[in-house]
């Protein structure tokens, strides 16, 4: 029996998130689709490692726009609607913010945010909450918007608030809210998530960010990220899709400005009428279409002209005893030597010690993660790549542990618990692990940085002049929604829409 059949409809490179929404939703629409995977498991970053026999989640801290049974937010609702049953836990928190003069854990809901942010800033209930309920308005327009595009008249009709506040910074719009700085600074934290500070970060994605974590809470898969992985690929494989491991893809096809097909790496040539590629365009048109002369210069233009987002540094600590025996009392806790976004980002660009961490203790919301008696923890800093790209072969194993030992150091400070007295595991992953791994652009795990200049409007509005090769797709981070396992569904879901919707113009 041959291996791969003569022909597919559509091609998916990359096994992550983003590629399998992409299979998903194609195999629902009835499509003949092959998922091409170079690792020996699916799911990208959605995944685990095992250390001193337990399973340790690798990268997830939160997942956005899930929602309750009944009551599902986007990729909540996108999961169930493709038989992808995954078995969420709720995150008790929203964050506790550790920075001088702050020490304050916040809680999903926006009446309860906006308390206690005045329990911290008194008189300040009031100004929060309107700026939560635009933030939500703003939330309604991108969701309504991305499914139904209309006209700007029309757009400014009925989407006031998200055209009034399009062209501005989070700062910006913050600012008009004439809140304390304290204030500011504890709405400030989950930034991080998309990696731009507040300043150049555009309000819209804020709005997105803060109407989803704070107005519904997140949740995490009882078996971890990867759970989410498995059960995509295994459904999708009863669905019809081939998904095949261990076959990284060396070339794209090309004819006539056409893509018609991929090489693996171990020779197979394999044709279809679409391709999807999660692998990032920076790598796609510099080394991976045949011939390299199908790629206009414009494409090469577009990819040096993008900023690459930030990467991802984090330390995982399997521990001795529980939580709550060590005085770990919070799920995620970002502690910060300050909170000027403007300032932290500075720092990220070098290879530390971090002035930003985020931490997270799993067994808060999933209290079997590890096995009793026993916690784990993970330190996050996610800096940009250019201080790493610095660092010699012959001095990163150096550097590497050094930034470690300065980020176990201050989260063991604040703890008051020697953390490495009590590891029984501890795994050091750095932007190479992700690269690695993954072959993500430089272990940039952001894709694009969100600019005022670059983000998701402008990007929604150059999409059409910046598709330089025919029947190919782009799903990952790099694309529109950006970042995260949220908007890599998203992503990849968009892919597929785009390639459905040229099928149906084509047959027309
Ligand atoms: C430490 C860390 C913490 C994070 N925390 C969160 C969080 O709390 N919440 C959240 O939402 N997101 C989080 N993320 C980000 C999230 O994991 C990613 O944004 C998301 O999983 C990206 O999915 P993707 O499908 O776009 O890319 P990937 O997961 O990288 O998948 C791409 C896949 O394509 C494969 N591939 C690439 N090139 C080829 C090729 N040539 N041939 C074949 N296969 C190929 C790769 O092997 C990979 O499997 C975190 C990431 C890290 C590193």
């Amino acid at each position: 029996m041959k291996f791969y059949k003569d022909h597919y409809d559509v091609i998916v490179i990359g096994g992550g998130l983003s590629g399998l929404s992409s299979a998903l939703m194609l195999a629902d629409k009835g499509k003949d689709v092959l998922v091409l995977e170079r690792h020996n498991l699916p799911g990208g970053l959605a995944t685990s490692f095992v250390r001193g026999g337990v399973e340790i989640e690798a990268t997830l801290h939160e997942m956005m726009s899930i929602g309750d049974p009944g009551k599902r937010l986007k990729i909540g609702q996108f999961l169930e609607d493709m038989g992808v049953n995954v078995d969420w836990l709720d995150v008790p928190e929203a964050y506790h913010l550790s920075v001088p003069g702050i020490e304050k854990t916040m809680h999903p809901g926006f009446e309860r945010f906006a308390r206690e942010a005045d329990e911290v800033c008194p008189g300040t209930y009031q100004k929060v909450l309107d700026l939560l309920k635009l933030c939500h308005t703003v939330y309604d327009s991108v969701n309504e918007l991305s499914i139904h595009p209309m006209s700007k008249p029309a757009m400014l009709m009925k989407h006031e608030a998200f055209v009034k506040t399009a062209g501005y910074s989070a700062k910006e719009v913050i600012d008009t809210f004439g809140l304390p700085q304290k204030a500011v600074d504890l709405l400030a934290p989950y930034w991080i998530y998309v990696g731009a500070p507040l300043s150049i970060l555009p309000f819209t994605i804020w709005a997105v960010l803060m109407a989803d974590y704070v107005g519904y809470g997140s949740k995490v898969p009882r078996k971890l990220s990867h759970e989410m992985s498995l059960k995509m690929q295994e459904r999708a494989e009863e669905m019809g899709v081939q998904v095949e491991l261990r076959q990284p893809v060396e070339k794209i096809l090309v004819r006539d400005g056409k893509a018609y097909g991929v090489r693996t790496k171990r020779g197979d040539e394999i044709h279809a009428d679409y391709v999807i590629s999660a692998a990032y365009p920076n790598k796609v048109y510099t080394s991976m279409i045949e011939p390299a002369d199908a790629v206009p210069d414009k494409a090469i233009k577009m990819v040096n002209g993008r900023r690459i987002g930030l990467t991802a540094f984090t330390v995982f600590l399997l521990l001795d005893k529980s939580a709550e025996e060590l005085g770990i009392t919070d799920y995620n806790v970002f502690l910060g030597e300050t909170m000027d976004t403007d300032k932290i980002f500075e720092n990220y660009k070098g290879t530390g010690p971090y002035n930003y961490l985020t931490t997270i203790c799993l067994n808060h919301a999933n209290p079997t993660c590890t096995p009793e008696g026993t916690c784990i923890i993970s330190i996050t800093a996610l800096p940009c790549i250019e201080g790493w790209q610095q660092v010699s072969a012959d001095e990163i194993d150096k550097v590497k542990h050094e930034t470690a030992k300065s980020m176990v150091d201050a989260m063991s400070k604040y703890y008051g618990v020697d953390l490495l007295e009590h590891a029984l595991e501890v795994v050091i992953e750095t932007p190479m692990t992700v690269a690695h791994y993954t072959g993500m652009w430089n272990g940039c795990i952001y894709g694009y940085l969100h600019s005022m200049d670059d983000h998701i409007v402008a990007r929604l509005q150059t999409a059409e002049e910046e598709h330089f090769i025919d029947h190919l797709e782009f799903a990952g981070a790099h694309q529109i929604s950006g970042n995260g396992m949220g908007p890599a569904v998203t992503n990849g879901r968009k892919a597929a829409k785009n390639v459905l919707d040229t099928m149906a113009k084509e047959a027309n």
